[in-house]
């Protein structure tokens, strides 16, 4: 068969991209490996770690925080089993989503690994060992990523385990180790916090969320303290991991010496890295940087006219939004339209609670570069709807440039953060200043009205602090 455009990989960034070429008028195929489709995203990480995040939340409310509101209960017990059935019952919902939209927009789907013959044609290897050809005027690499191992350790997926095998595990651990503190190591240790287990971090950098603003990590950190009072082993580098049968054993080094850090489970989350295993695309010429596939900044394009990445599987931020966004950009370059990304404003967001969101630069990366800003803080014990709900922990950090008062960066910790960040990226895209946005009227009461607190803040207005 042949096509405008084939697609390998389903993930947001494969099927949304495959999506926006389909609207466009081009006949698409996508190629898929897995059974269903989604990627990573859905399968085993966005959708799933958010469908336990919700469940242990309300289990965590349940225990912690109803009697404060009145809510009298027996005796709880979190069922983990249910819980991990739930989130497959989420992700097949999803997953027939993103069928009827693959029929809805007539486009061809291929269950197979996708691999290079030549610039314009695909073989399908299928899981029953038949293989079958297409070719395509242009391909989108989409193959995303995969969880990060340090060699020396012995990942088992049953007591040293990633991501993939947390999000099903049909048991609470006791006490359960995160090789990592940032997103991934943060939203699943929340989960399994929330349930009960005892937690440990053990995070080379020294704090948590290392690669956001500072004081979301501060911040962070404290209501993590507060709410499950979990080990924090900063500047620790893990040198050896170790299963005896009923334990997991840790072995740390800080300034020379070395510590040992037991639990039940060891969850290893220290990052991803780029997928390119069986696409074949060495006989294109095209030659991976640090794993990842190299890109014309602009256009996505590789070295290889009519072949372009997308997503995970390239440089940037991995992030399923990021991700489809890119998807979008490529399918309107090959329609013939001039899109644009402004990646300076992809949001991050992390799902524990409080939640954390930003957009935009920190304050060390504005430090580092010279740019004057000014910088308003508003706490949410200080805003009506957070004290009304009892969510007071966490702060929206506003800046500013000192001279035009555009908005440079937004960080917000706090309850609903995660949606209270589309404000920013909004008000930023139009390149708006702090003004702008004291100036817009927000509801009362609303979490949103921190955000206008902490622009009004920026020049030591604000009105409720
Ligand atoms: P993927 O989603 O990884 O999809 C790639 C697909 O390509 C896979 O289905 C793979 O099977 C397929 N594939 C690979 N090679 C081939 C081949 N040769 N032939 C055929 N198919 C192939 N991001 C967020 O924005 N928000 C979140 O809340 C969030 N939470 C996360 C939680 C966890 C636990 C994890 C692990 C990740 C999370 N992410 C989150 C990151 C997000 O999942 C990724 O950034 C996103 O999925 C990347 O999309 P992608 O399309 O590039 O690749």
């Amino acid at each position: 068969m042949q096509y405008n455009l084939a697609i390998i990989g389903s993930g947001p960034g494969g099927y949304v991209a495959a999506i926006r070429a389909a609207q466009l008028g081009l006949t698409v195929a996508i190629i898929e490996k897995y059974s269903t489709l989604g990627g990573t995203c859905l399968n085993v990480g966005c959708i799933p770690s958010k469908s336990l995040l919700d469940s242990s939340e309300h289990f965590f409310n349940a225990t912690h925080t109803f009697a404060e509101h009145g809510i009298k209960t027996g005796a709880l017990e979190a069922d983990i089993v249910q819980m991990v059935t739930r989130k497959n019952g989420v992700i097949r919902k999803i997953n027939d989503g993103i069928n009827y939209l693959m029929q809805k927009n007539k486009i061809t789907v291929y269950n197979g690994l996708g691999s290079f013959t030549d610039k314009n044609t695909i073989k399908i290897i299928k899981t029953d060992n038949t293989e079958e050809s297409i070719t395509a005027d242009n391909v989108i690499i989409a193959t995303g990523s995969k969880p990060t191992i340090l060699p020396f350790i012995p990942l088992d997926k049953k007591r040293i385990i990633t991501s993939t095998e947390a999000l099903s595990l049909n048991e609470i651990p006791k006490n359960l180790i995160v090789i990592g503190a940032g997103v991934i190591g943060a939203e699943m240790g929340s989960v399994f916090a929330r349930l009960g287990s005892k937690i440990s971090f053990v995070e080379f950098a020294d704090a948590m969320i290392p690669t956001m603003d500072k004081t979301m990590g501060k911040e962070l950190q404290k209501s993590m303290k507060k709410d499950f009072a979990p080990n924090f082993y900063f500047s620790h580098k893990v040198i050896k991991v170790e299963n005896t049968g009923n334990e997991v054993i840790i072995t740390a080094e800080i300034n020379g010496q070395t510590v040992e850090i037991k639990g039940d489970y060891c969850l290893v989350a220290i990052g991803r890295k780029p997928y390119t295993e069986g696409l074949n695309i060495e006989i294109l010429g095209i030659t991976l940087d640090k794993g990842k596939i190299p890109v014309n900044e602009a256009t996505l394009e590789t070295d290889v006219k009519g072949i372009y990445a997308i997503g995970d599987v390239i440089r940037g931020a991995m992030l399923a939004h990021k991700a489809s966004e890119e998807g979008v950009l490529v399918a309107e370059i090959i329609a013939g339209q001039k899109p644009h990304l402004n990646y300076n404003l992809i949001p991050n967001v992390i799902y524990t609670w409080p939640e954390v969101a930003s957009v935009g630069q920190t304050e060390e990366q504005l430090k580092e570069k010279g740019i004057n800003y000014k910088l308003g803080n508003f706490p949410f014990k200080a805003l009506g709807r957070a004290v009304a709900s009892g969510d007071e922990d966490g702060l929206v950090k506003v800046l500013v440039d000192t001279t035009t008062d555009e908005i440079l960066g937004v960080h917000i910790i706090g309850a609903r953060a995660a949606d209270m960040i589309s404000e920013a990226v909004s008000a930023m895209e139009f390149r708006a200043s702090s003004e702008d946005i004291i100036r817009t009227s927000h509801a009362h009461p609303t979490y949103t009205e921190a955000f206008r607190e902490a622009c009004m803040a920026t020049n030591n207005k604000a009105i409720h602090i």
